[in-house]
């Protein structure tokens, strides 16, 4: 076998021609999404109120286990994938250790993450149903730009509602998205019932993803011609982010490499669900065993400190509920919290690989998430987003284990993005004024008791 190259590139005729939907292969299927009104399943036909039509489909699917990734859609990725696997030789010799350490970095573009790759599937979606255009909400900024990208490509109006306390402190992702031809509003807003209600309770509020999202389901559902898009935690995302871990492997076997360690970043769990999706396909078939782990923020864990159950995903109540792992959709992570990853909750499918045991959860604190991200900046060159950095964080705590145990490990994780747009935090990480605020049992019991009463 050749040496490894620093980074593993695919030629463009080797980039995966379908999608691969993990569902098919698990026992235990992720629990489905009901109605609040009656909790019964949702159908095709009260979720198309909603979302578009194909991707009701993909939502429902629990059986196909590969989807074709339409030829447009191909080729949108062209322009930015397939993404390298990176061999961090840099990082394995800063850290002195025996360990092999790959990622698999997907901000080279301009959102700046991984988002886009669902962005764009779900725009041409939208677009082939003949729609006018798609709400969503954003939080740290990233799926907002990727969908804005992607409704500019084919030419779909773009609403986006933005957590108010990011529209604040990141007004240049809000130029990227305006320049896309984006409009943005901060949420809550006044714009739309749920807004007003929000706003009336908790006037002082920074805004919350769920309470965005809340925000922009109302306007699809009330607008003729449009539909909600949401960039992460449903099935038909995880779907499109399964190119991720499909390329991942693809590189990784053209040199014979197999991971005993895969490690992501999970705020509603879409990278993380990619990148493991073939590797946890072949645990799940019995082919191959690999140690998976899901990294979260301490301020907001809602694997490692959450309840298994049905929750809503929004704040407003007014999504269907899904059974996850969940702090509470009235959960709002402590104002200091910079390092994204926010949501209360967290993909079903993961929720219940999680629940199964076919895969691990860490928390961790975010100055010590930041040291990692300039450690990883200083020796790797890229600056990383803080969400990415989680990853980093995980990975490099591995390594650390390695060299103290001599074991020649081989760790892939997700650099999910960059972290340009970031710096306020990277600022106050700098000037020594970011700290740590792990909510308290008390703190998490107030959101976890109004979890809905569902008896499934
Ligand atoms: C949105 C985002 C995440 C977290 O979302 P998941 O759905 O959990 O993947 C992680 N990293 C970056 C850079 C992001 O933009």
């Amino acid at each position: 076998m050749s040496e490894i190259p620093y980074k593993i590139y695919l030629n463009e005729s080797e980039m995966p021609k379908a999608w691969y939907n993990l569902r098919a292969d698990m026992v235990h299927k992720p629990a489905p999404l009901l109605n609040p009104a009656t909790l019964e399943p949702m159908t095709a036909q009260e979720l198309g109120g909603v979302f578009c039509e194909e991707l009701v489909k993909q939502e429902l699917d629990d059986t196909t286990p590969y989807y074709e990734i339409p030829q447009e859609i191909r080729d949108f990725y062209k322009m930015y994938r397939p993404s390298p696997l990176v061999r961090a030789y840099c990082l394995e010799k800063k850290l002195q250790t025996p360990a092999k350490i790959y990622y698999k970095f997907e901000g080279n573009n301009t959102s700046g993450s991984h988002k886009l790759n669902s962005a764009i599937a779900q725009a041409y979606y939208a677009k082939k149903q003949g729609l006018k255009g798609v709400t969503t909400e954003t939080g740290a900024g990233q799926w907002g730009t990727a969908l804005s990208m992607a409704c500019a490509y084919l030419g779909l109006d773009c609403k986006v509602f933005m957590v108010k306390v990011s529209y604040e402190q990141k007004p240049f992702r809000r130029e990227v998205m305006r320049t896309y031809g984006a409009s943005v509003t901060p949420s809550p807003s006044n714009e739309t019932q749920v807004g007003r209600k929000i706003l009336a309770e908790h006037p002082d509020t920074t805004g919350s993803l769920g309470c965005a999202i809340s925000e922009a389901v109302e306007v699809a559902v009330t607008n003729p011609g449009y539909r909600y898009v949401l960039g992460s935690v449903l099935n038909q995302v995880l779907l499109h982010q399964s190119v991720i871990g499909l390329e991942a492997k693809m590189a990784m076997d053209k040199y014979g490499i197999k991971p005993d360690v895969i490690i992501g970043c999970a705020g509603g769990g879409s990278n993380l669900g990619g990148l493991i999706a073939p590797f946890m396909g072949e645990k799940l078939r019995g082919e191959a065993d690999y140690r998976i782990v899901a990294v979260e923020p301490a301020s907001c864990p809602s694997f490692t400190r959450g309840t298994f159950a049905y929750d809503f995903c929004d704040t407003g109540n007014i999504c269907p509920l899904a059974k996850m792992y969940t702090l509470g959709s009235s959960f709002i992570p402590s104002a200091n919290h910079a390092g994204g990853l926010r949501f209360h909750g967290m993909s079903t499918t993961l929720s219940q690989l999680y629940h199964d045991g076919f895969m691990e959860a860490v928390s961790v604190v975010q100055t010590d998430v930041f040291e990692a991200a300039q450690t990883f900046a200083r020796v790797e060159g890229i600056l990383p987003a803080p969400e990415s950095s989680h990853a980093i964080l995980a990975a490099m705590n591995e390594a650390i284990r390695c060299r103290e145990s001599g074991e020649e490990k081989t760790i892939l994780f997700g650099l999910t993005g960059t972290g340009y747009f970031d710096l306020v935090a990277y600022k106050q990480f700098n000037d020594g004024t970011m700290s740590d605020y792990i909510p308290t049992d008390e703190d998490l019991q107030v959101s976890i008791s109004k979890l809905p009463k569902v008896d499934k």
